[in-house]
């Protein structure tokens, strides 16, 4: 299994991003999460499951994801007894739980279609998904609809270009940390992913690049010298990943099965033997923990400040309530309030308080 990421760093950023949610457009604070990007069905809600360990997403190969779906993992406590107790829950019905995952993949595909309709269409606006299990690493992910460059459906002819605009508007956040995804049964110099990852992080600073598809490529080739980044460098590297195939889908593999396959895939190809360390979903998830941790140090000053001036200005407003009672002025003392907490929990971390900041 993957290193758990820090106990308290994460969560601490993901109450943060919900404040941030219920706060609307007005608010620019912006919290570091992941986001996978990469031309249609080139695997990302493949790559994001894995990392999950969880059938949940619409794959396939059409166009399954067609509004940005903004996942936020939440680790919780293993049960005494053994049962694992994982579930979900979506922001737009609160306080139900989904205990059957197969139930929250439909549900996202019903409520894509009440927003973006049922032919093809694509929205920029978001789901937003938290999945609660004692197996997964506290992190935030956004699924993103993929790069494609003819309409099809109730697509509008510009659709290449909304799409890349949605996905930049992720992205381009310098909080945002990339997954690149590039099939490797496509020349990499023609790859969506690296462009735009390109565009949006020049300097590569926050580009990971994910190979998918390892097991299907053209006989005869691997992947070895694109891992090894000598067909186009990245700063932070390669990670090759084998995926479950539409057959394995259609026939309920499980992603415990595909992971034990994937780990076979790789031992037993001697192209693969000297790249163990950057291949497979563990090694991915293992390699973002480390990028994630040490990216959310760096920001976190940037964060602090940007609260507090928010904490000014709410704290503004409410004074000019005054004495009365009405809901606004008691919604506003109660964002006072959060936001008091969870300014001080960064106060405390930014200032070393926060072991597992320092032992990262
Ligand atoms: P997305 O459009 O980028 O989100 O791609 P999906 O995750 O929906 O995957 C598209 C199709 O490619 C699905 O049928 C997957 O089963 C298949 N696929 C994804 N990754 C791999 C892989 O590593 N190997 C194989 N054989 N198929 C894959
Ligand atoms: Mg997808």
């Amino acid at each position: 299994a993957a290193a758990p990421l820090g106990h308290n760093v994460i969560p601490i950023v993901n109450k943060l991003q919900d404040i941030v949610a219920h706060l609307g457009n007005s608010s620019t604070i912006e919290l570091p999460q992941v986001a996978v990007v990469g031309s249609q069905s080139s695997g990302k809600s493949s790559v994001l499951e894995a990392l999950v360990g969880r059938d949940f997403l619409p794959r396939g190969s059409d166009i399954c994801t067609r509004r940005p779906l903004v996942l936020q993992l939440v680790q919780i406590k293993r049960k005494a007894d053994g049962t694992d107790e994982e579930y979900g829950e979506f922001l737009h019905i609160q306080g139900k739980r989904f205990f059957d995952f197969n139930e929250i993949r439909r549900e996202i595909q019903r409520e894509t279609d009440r927003e973006a309709g049922g032919n093809k269409g694509v929205s920029d606006k978001q789901i937003r998904l938290k999945i609660f299990s004692p197996n997964v690493l506290d992190i935030t992910l956004v699924d993103l609809p993929g790069i494609t460059k003819v309409p099809v459906g109730d697509q509008p002819s510009d659709i290449e270009a909304r799409i890349r605009t949605m996905i930049m508007s992720y992205i381009k956040l310098p909080s945002c940390l990339i997954l690149a995804v590039t099939p490797a049964n496509s020349d990499l110099a023609n790859s969506d992913a690296l462009q735009i990852a390109g565009n949006a992080d020049p300097d590569g600073y926050r580009t990971i690049g994910v190979i998918t598809k390892l097991d299907i490529m053209d006989r005869g080739t691997d992947a070895r010298n694109i891992l090894l980044g000598k067909q186009i460098p990245l700063r932070l590297g390669y990670v090759g990943v084998v995926n479950r195939s539409q057959e394995d889908i259609m026939l309920n593999r499980s992603i415990k099965d595909a992971l034990i396959a994937e780990e076979k895939f790789f031992r037993s190809r001697p192209a693969y033997n000297e790249v163990a360390d950057i291949c497979g979903v563990p090694q991915l998830a293992k390699k973002l923990n480390q990028i994630l941790v040490q990216h959310i140090k760096t920001v976190l000053p940037g964060l602090k400040s940007r609260i507090s001036a928010q904490l000014v200005a709410v704290a503004k407003e409410h004074a000019s309530y005054g004495e009365i009672t009405e809901s606004k002025a008691g919604m506003g003392a109660l964002l006072l309030n959060i936001l008091s907490k969870y300014s001080e929990a960064f106060c405390s971390m930014i200032e070393g308080k926060n072991e597992e900041m320092s032992t990262a």
